[in-house]
């Protein structure tokens, strides 16, 4: 379970987050929505403290990350994967390479280990025939494919996903929400910030509505999209659909 509880974040005068709380169950899948600035990055950067919150709490399974060493925080993090909207692959290392660093570095898996892991995950996203690719050389597409098999490498019991479509090319976008997509069907629990609304229907347990700082509605997928309860959220599908 994922618990935040009255995330405040400033930059300075930014108030950029202002009485945020939400909670992820196991084997949830919760998308967040919003106009641009509205914090959602922000947000997800504070779930895994990427962000220190400038006040309130998360909460992971029992453990309450702002009250944790330094070191715990890094054991908790492990927990939760994050794929961004660039991929972040280290360039100068093979698909292969790519998934099977952290595995070997942080958790302590053997080559052999990580390896298998690897091949197994690079079946998953569609991608085993690039083993032994570099980055530079795949799509878009396949990139974040590979970021989130490497992700997935950790083995993290949470997921979240910060617009990981808006970088791709749009052909490109469908072959990365299908991933996403059974992911959330083989019960992964996630937190997803995208403007891919078709899918955000599909995937979601739960639509959350963001606009400046604030979370303006917490609903069904259902709910949300045939009737806001808010003018800006109305507003704000009128535009992007
Ligand atoms: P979103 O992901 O919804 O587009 P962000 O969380 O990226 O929104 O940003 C929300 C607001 O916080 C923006 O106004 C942005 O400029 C500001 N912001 C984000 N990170 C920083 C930072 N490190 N320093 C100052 N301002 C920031
Ligand atoms: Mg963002």
């Amino acid at each position: 379970m994922i618990k935040a509880e009255h995330i405040y974040k400033n930059f300075g005068d930014i108030h950029v987050l202002k009485d945020v709380s939400m909670e992820v169950n196991k084997g949830e899948v919760v998308v967040i929505i919003g106009p641009s600035g509205s914090g959602k990055s922000t947000f997800l950067r504070c779930i895994n403290l990427l962000e220190e919150p400038t006040k309130g709490q998360v909460q992971i399974d029992d453990q309450n990350l702002t009250e944790l060493s330094p070191k715990q925080v890094v054991k908790v993090r492990e927990k939760v994967g994050m794929v961004f909207q660039h991929f972040y692959l280290f360039p100068h290392k093979t698909v292969l390479e790519n998934l099977i660093y952290a595995p070997m570095k942080v958790k302590g898996l053997s080559r052999d280990e990580a390896v298998a892991r690897a091949k197994e995950l690079l079946k998953k996203v569609g991608l085993f025939d690039k083993i032994n690719q570099y980055p530079n050389k795949l799509s878009g597409g396949q990139q974040q494919r590979v970021a989130i098999a490497r992700s997935l490498a950790m083995e993290p019991d949470y997921m979240l996903f910060d617009e990981p479509t808006s970088a791709l090319d749009p052909e490109m976008v469908k072959e990365v929400l299908d991933v996403i997509q059974s992911l959330a069907e083989s019960g992964m629990t996630m937190i997803i910030v995208t403007h891919e609304m078709g899918f955000a229907k599909m995937v979601a347990d739960k639509v959350i509505f963001m606009d400046d700082g604030q979370i303006l509605e917490s609903n069904t997928p259902e709910n949300f999209f045939n009737h806001p309860s808010t003018e800006r959220a109305k507003d704000f599908l009128q535009k992007i659909l």
